[in-house]
């Protein structure tokens, strides 16, 4: 690597979207971001901003049928910008992997174990692994030269000790087919329970930390000292919180239920449940602003979806509270987290025997900043704490290739 390369590219590979960032880790700053959607559709999208130069955001249409076509695609955009991807100031190349099982604990360099190892992860991520197993080969293939690297959606959760790890199954069962609990979102626990330490004008290793990461997909973490303790996904993303569009938990016998009575098979259960239920299922709409907009006319359905959300959520954070035994800081993030006061007062009303309590302003200001919302006199803080999943997967790939 060359003293002056200092860039870092962040590939988020979907089964049929890339989104990227490239970042310039002299300060974090951003260069250029975008996103290509519908990739080997009839006619795909692609939205880039070039940062830097504080340019118009360009969108065009056309078909892009492979990802291999999308990262070309991305690459004549960053050149046009002179950003390309051939710069000598491109440091490396930081993938957001999904699913790193228990092996991948850290940022991983990729070579061809480290590729043959997130393969086998497909059966237990087949939506998430194989897009971003196309987006690392595309990236090689276009620059055979540069470190890429893995960071994994599961690796800050390996902390998790056994028995918040696994389930109460037969364990020989569970161990042949790598059925565990493994937890997602989790470059997003690290940065916002880091993030919230610093707000506390603390080191991690001091505070214990509930985030709640409520995007459209939705995650806990009981956070200790900076380790995770327990993240309320599992062997895939459905467990847990109320989703958008997934259900988070349900007693296991309504899938035998639904197989038995309804007759439906496992591929319709998992659409049912991974793409049906949830918000959306209750209500008809995933998104909040949608259904506090609903809850305002007075419609009934979005005020119970509402109401289903937010008591599990509060089950969530009084069961974090048991296992961190003190709890210092909840911190809200992600989409919902960030922006939706409604679902903050209403997740932490009634909790104050757990010291929890929301300063009604505090709580309505609007704010791009990591900030306290809780009063003064309350024994845990509450805070919003934007994430920025990114930066992390930049700084991460960044630490490993500069060193
Ligand atoms: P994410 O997955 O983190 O991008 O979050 C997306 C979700 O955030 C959307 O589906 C909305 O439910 C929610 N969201 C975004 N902006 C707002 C807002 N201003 N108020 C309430 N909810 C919002």
């Amino acid at each position: 690597m060359t003293a002056n390369a200092t860039r870092v590219l962040v590939l988020n590979s979907g089964s049929s979207s890339v989104k990227y960032q490239l970042l310039d880790m002299r300060d974090g700053s951003r260069l250029a971001a975008g996103l290509v959607e519908r990739i080997g559709e009839e006619t795909s999208r692609l939205a880039h901003t070039p940062l830097a130069t504080g340019g118009d955001k360009r969108e065009r249409e056309a078909r892009i049928a492979d990802h291999e076509e999308a990262l070309k695609a991305v690459a004549d955009e960053l050149s046009a910008d002179g950003l390309g991807l051939d710069s000598p100031e491109l440091a490396a190349i930081g993938h957001r992997v999904v699913h790193g099982g228990l092996k991948f604990t850290e940022p991983t360099v990729i070579d061809d174990a480290v590729l043959q190892e997130i393969e086998r992860l497909v059966p237990v991520a087949p939506l998430h692994n194989p897009a971003n197993i196309t987006g690392i080969r595309t990236a090689q293939a276009l620059r055979p030269d540069l470190p890429q690297v893995a960071v994994f959606d599961t690796a800050f959760h390996t902390t998790m000790p056994e028995h918040a790890a696994r389930y109460a199954i037969d364990v020989e069962t569970a161990d042949a087919h790598r059925i565990r609990r493994y937890g997602f979102h989790g470059t997003s626990h690290a940065y916002v329970s880091r993030k919230t330490a610093e707000l506390l004008g603390k080191a991690p290793e001091d505070v214990n930390v509930i985030v709640l990461h409520l995007g459209n997909g939705a995650s806990a973490s009981a956070v200790a000292g900076g380790r995770c303790v327990d993240t309320s996904m599992g062997l895939t993303p459905l467990e847990g919180l109320v989703m958008g569009t997934r259900s988070g938990d349900i007693d296991p016998a309504v899938v035998f239920h639904l197989k038995r009575v309804a007759g439906m098979d496992a591929d319709e259960i998992d659409v049912l449940l991974n793409k049906k239920s949830g918000l959306i299922g209750l209500c008809g709409d995933n998104d909040m602003r949608e259904i506090r907009r609903r809850i305002d006319e007075g419609d009934q359905r979005a005020a119970l979806a509402f109401d289903i959300y937010i008591h599990r959520l509060k089950k969530y954070i009084g069961a974090y509270s048991a296992v961190l035994g003190r709890v210092d800081a909840v911190a809200f993030t992600a989409g919902v987290g960030e922006n939706a006061a409604p679902v903050r007062e209403a997740a932490v009303k009634g909790l104050e025997e757990l010291g929890l309590a929301v300063d009604a302003d505090l709580n309505s200001v609007r704010s791009d900043e990591a900030r306290l919302i809780s009063p003064e006199y309350a024994r845990v803080a509450v805070a919003v704490v934007p994430t920025d999943e990114e930066l992390e997967i930049a700084n991460q790939t960044y630490a490993l290739v500069s060193n």
